[in-house]
């Protein structure tokens, strides 16, 4: 079991990390969904050898938590029996609004098929599949991005960038492959995600032509075209609460969106108070990461902090356990830290930003944060 030990990679169903809570299996959906049958049995997994808590990630990704070491091989033997794992996929992330006839899943599938021709990527390196009318991924972490232009083509884009270059499904293979071996061959230790290489070593001019189209979320009216929506309180799931909901609800299949939310396809309207119903946004604004119950980098329990400063601001908050920012990797409104025990806060920036407060008390959030 010492390959699971070892650390500086991205976790995934085949590399186990551990946590304070114990060992977390990431399983990747293929195309962002899971069967109802599927997702139940993560469920019971969870309940029986994990600790019953699924963290939904902001890559759209589920994490089954705290599983014993001597129960991974078994569970993962068991996802793999049950085809969960067979097209899992680490290296893409889909606009979870896709429709039938877009081309989200037209170039997912290709850029599938392509992934054993490009060089050797790093665990951590991402496709944005981002085609609808309009992307809806801007605001997330990726590597390479594809998405339309203002004028509706299909541009590929180094994240970063303001601007990619046009492509078509012709092509798609040889600029895929030229732009990861760019990054293959240019990034360091130092440099891991391609928006910090593009500010080192700049692209030619023929990747940079076309702007992408503005980033626009669909409405909640056509989402629910899509199925029911529902939100989670920062990605943290109870697998017995999720299977209540399934069970009420008999969804057909279920899309995990990288907002931490999910989809139900063709299932019923349920309210349940487990989860965000009826939400008029598909984007909750207040990130947090699972903090110090589960992870041994924080010192300051997140989910509490962001409980308590989501009643006090409208504004959009991140609340981070250390300076890593595993819950959200871009700007925040207000961004708190933990320090020792206590908060340090960053106004518009990100959690390893340098901050403007420094060592506040959980206390003080009310009186010395700008909110
Ligand atoms: S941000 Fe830090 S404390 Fe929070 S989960 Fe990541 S490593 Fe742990």
């Amino acid at each position: 079991m010492n390959e699971f030990m070892i650390k500086g990679w991205c976790p995934s169903y085949t590399k186990p990390a551990l946590a304070k809570d114990g060992f977390f299996l990431r399983i990747s959906p293929d195309k962002g969904y899971l069967s109802l049958k599927k997702t139940d049995l993560i469920c019971d997994l969870s309940i029986r050898f994990g600790n019953g808590l699924i963290d939904l990630t902001n890559r759209g990704r589920l994490q089954i938590r705290g599983i014993k070491e001597k129960n991974l091989e078994n569970v993962i033997l068991i996802l793999k029996q049950n085809k969960i794992i067979q097209n899992n996929n680490n290296h893409i992330m889909i606009n979870p609004f896709w429709e039938k006839k877009d081309k989200n899943i037209l170039f997912y599938q290709m850029l599938k098929s392509i992934l054993s021709k490009l060089p050797l990527l790093p665990d951590k390196f991402l496709f944005a599949v981002d085609l609808g009318q309009y992307p809806v991924l801007s605001s997330l972490s990726a590597d390479i991005r594809l998405e339309h232009d203002e004028n509706g083509k299909v541009i590929i884009r180094a994240d970063g960038h303001l601007m990619g270059k046009n492509i078509t499904p012709d092509n798609l293979l040889e600029n895929t492959i030229t732009l990861s071996k760019y990054f293959v061959e240019n990034s360091s230790k130092g440099i891991r995600r391609m928006s910090h290489l593009i500010n080192t070593k700049p692209l030619s001019c023929e990747w940079c032509q076309y702007y992408p189209a503005a980033s626009k979320f669909p409405s909640m009216d056509n989402i629910g075209k899509l199925g029911i929506y529902y939100g989670t309180k920062y990605g943290r799931i109870r697998s017995t609460d999720f299977k209540d909901l399934l069970k009420s609800s008999n969804p057909k299949r279920i899309r995990f969106t990288p907002f931490k939310s999910f989809i139900f396809e063709k299932g019923l309207d349920i309210v349940n108070n487990n989860f965000l119903n009826k939400m008029e946004n598909p984007v909750n604004d207040v990130h947090a990461c699972p903090g110090k119950d589960s992870c041994s980098s924080s010192t300051i329990n997140t989910y509490e902090i962001a409980d308590k400063i989501r009643q006090l601001t409208n504004k959009g908050v991140h609340v981070s356990g250390c300076t890593k920012g595993c819950a959200f990797s871009k700007k925040s409104e207000i961004t708190l830290v933990g320090n020792n025990g206590l908060i340090d806060v960053i106004y518009n920036g990100k959690s390893n930003d340098k901050p403007q407060v420094t060592s506040i008390t959980k206390k003080e959030i009310l009186t010395k944060i700008d909110l």
